[in-house]
């Protein structure tokens, strides 16, 4: 087949309206407004060789435009360039936005351009991206995030829950982190009556302060969380790590962070709860892998925040059982559907990330950029 070279990008910057706007704990302190779109920066890769690769990052409340704007700043750098050497090309657009730095805005643009050649890659080894990283498992524990916001009522919530695990969903997430924290209780109090024994995580959001969080550790510890999410703010690696070692229920946090070193702050601090690093957020694919090694090496659990297309992926090659977050939100920018049954999600046996975008995105498509040598 030969060496192949990298004929052109297409970016797309594309606006995914919510069908219902929703509120996390950051809405009820008055932080951020009620989230009403996801914005998302698509990345077309195409070879000599005919080759195709698409990868997409995405953004809540801002950085959608700057995201679009970045990439298109350094993307010519990979033209040209051999596809499979992933690495290569990695540096080469980190070296030619050096000065916007390594994480923010400038990881997650190039996050679209790295999913693109993975995908690209799988596809030219004729492999699900899982299997070319060497998977352990077909299958993953779900759970639904998207049935518990806080603008929804409990009856609404328990609602979604049923509805979820009717669909083959094995967990069930709920928004905590408001300012009466007794109403957090009891919301959670009412779904763990609501689920029996059914696994029940709980997100804060990072909204409480140390003292808060720990009196909230301490009161949730009776409803044998699945986890705490987000219980401080994300850049606390220490409060996080102190969390983890004092409780029972485990701690998860990393959502927000946006490379690698960010990550190992936990790790560094002696944190000992569960990782969800975002492979958009922290800069794509491979950043993804390096982190994920690491914090494999340090026992961590793994539960990947957001985007299931790319971490069913990345979560089925990960050592120890993992959990991916179910979001349907981005269900109308792709032709298939992932199969959920039996409290799993199932790794498409599709080439790449199993995924072809759909005529709607293209509709919701604001601008686009094209590259070519
Ligand atoms: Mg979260």
């Amino acid at each position: 087949m030969g060496a192949d070279r990298i004929r052109s990008l297409t970016l797309s910057h594309v606006v995914l309206p919510l069908a219902n706007p929703v509120s996390d704990a950051k809405v009820l302190t008055g932080r951020q407004k009620p989230l009403t779109e996801t914005v998302l920066l698509f990345c077309e890769v195409r070879t000599e060789q005919g080759r195709e690769g698409m990868g997409f990052s995405y953004s809540k409340r801002a950085g959608g435009p700057a995201q679009f704007t970045h990439l298109s700043e350094v993307a010519q750098v990979a033209i040209g360039q051999d596809p499979s050497d992933i690495a290569k090309i990695y540096e080469s657009l980190m070296w030619a936005g050096a000065s916007v730095g390594r994480s923010g805005v400038a990881t997650q643009a190039v996050a679209a351009l790295d999913v693109a050649l993975w995908d690209l890659k799988a596809r030219r080894a004729d492999l699900p991206l899982a299997k070319l990283l060497g998977a352990h498992r077909d299958s993953c524990r779900v759970y639904n995030t998207s049935g518990g916001f806080l603008q929804a009522s409990v009856d609404e919530i328990k609602e979604k829950a049923t509805a979820s695990l009717e669909a083959g969903i094995g967990g069930i997430k709920i928004k905590v982190g408001q300012p009466d924290w007794a109403e957090d209780l009891r919301r959670v109090a009412a779904l763990r009556d609501h689920l029996g024994d059914a696994p029940l995580m709980v997100d804060a959001n990072q909204q409480w302060d140390r003292a808060r969080a720990r009196r909230m550790c301490r009161a949730l510890e009776e409803f044998d969380l699945i986890w705490i999410e987000e219980p401080l703010d994300a850049w606390d690696a220490v409060g996080h790590a102190d969390l983890s070692r004092t409780f029972d229920t485990p701690i998860a946090t990393g959502e927000m962070l946006t490379s690698v070193p960010e990550h190992m702050a936990l790790i560094d601090a002696g944190y000992r709860g569960i990782v969800q690093p975002d492979a958009p957020r922290i800069g794509g694919i491979t950043p993804f892998l390096r982190f994920a090694t690491l914090a494999s090496h340090a026992g961590l659990a793994l539960a990947p925040h957001y985007a299931m297309e790319i971490h069913l992926h990345l979560a089925a090659a990960y050592p120890t059982e993992p959990w991916v977050e179910h979001f349907e939100w981005l269900d109308p920018l792709f032709e298939e559907r992932i199969e959920i049954h039996d409290g799993q999600m199932w790794v498409p046996d599709r080439p790449g990330l199993g995924f072809t975008l759909s005529e709607r995105m293209r509709s919701l498509t604001k601008e686009t950029a094209t590259f070519t040598a």
